[in-house]
């Protein structure tokens, strides 16, 4: 499975922003946007002069970064958004974040998407009742994804799930702690997204 090697601290000074991608660190001043706060490399304090393509570019690597997502996968969820009749930057994001590692992560059963891709690899979630190993699966309304039971002692499940009441759940999700179970209330909306995404930039970029 080809993945995204590069050091994830290093694609958040790229794009000048946390992209939360390291878990608990991320809220520690061991977050390496709190210490340096430019992009890496040597030339990274200089001065940049951004063209409009190089602004439309970085939108669409943090977007992809964010997800967790590469190229080719993310060029199929446009199409896919494309084609609907709906906005397309919008219907973009609702894809990728009705993906179930993205899902399980909003639920709070990891500590970051990178976390959650590996934990739904491993087995340990089902969707309505059915094993799900496929981070890339669509979650619909009424889905119903539960931490497989020989899976609830998992020390980062329940880790995760202590650590994560701070960062709430979003409107479209119900979760039962208890239960180690979350219900897909709705698809999400463009406002659940509270990171700082310009998705038309994305369209742009895509449409020359
Ligand atoms: Fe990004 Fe988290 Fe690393 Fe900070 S600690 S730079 S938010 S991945």
């Amino acid at each position: 499975m080809a993945r995204n090697t590069a050091s994830v601290c290093r694609m958040c000074r790229r794009e000048g922003m946390k992209l939360f991608l390291k878990g608990e660190r991320c809220f520690t001043d061991k977050c390496a946007i709190e210490r340096r706060n430019y992009p890496p490399g040597q030339h990274g304090q200089g001065r940049h002069k951004f063209s409009e393509y190089s602004v439309q570019l970085r939108e669409k690597q943090k977007v992809k970064r964010i997800y967790g997502v590469l190229e080719r996968q993310f060029r199929r969820y446009f199409h896919e958004a494309e084609r609907g009749r709906t906005v397309t930057g919008e219907t973009l994001l609702v894809l990728l974040e009705r993906r179930l590692d993205n899902t399980v992560y909003r639920m709070g059963f990891s500590n970051s998407r990178a976390e959650a891709r590996q934990l739904v690899r491993h087995g340990h979630f089902a969707v309505n009742g059915r094993k799900v190993t496929i981070p890339s699966f669509l979650v619909k309304q009424g889905d119903k994804v539960t931490v497989r039971e020989g899976s609830r002692k998992v020390a980062r499940i329940v880790e995760s799930l202590e650590l994560s009441q701070r960062r709430g759940v979003p409107e479209w999700l119900e979760l039962d702690r208890e239960a180690f179970t979350g219900v897909v209330k709705a698809f999400p909306q463009r406002a659940d997204l509270t990171m700082p995404i310009n998705e038309t930039l994305i369209v742009e970029l895509y449409s020359k």
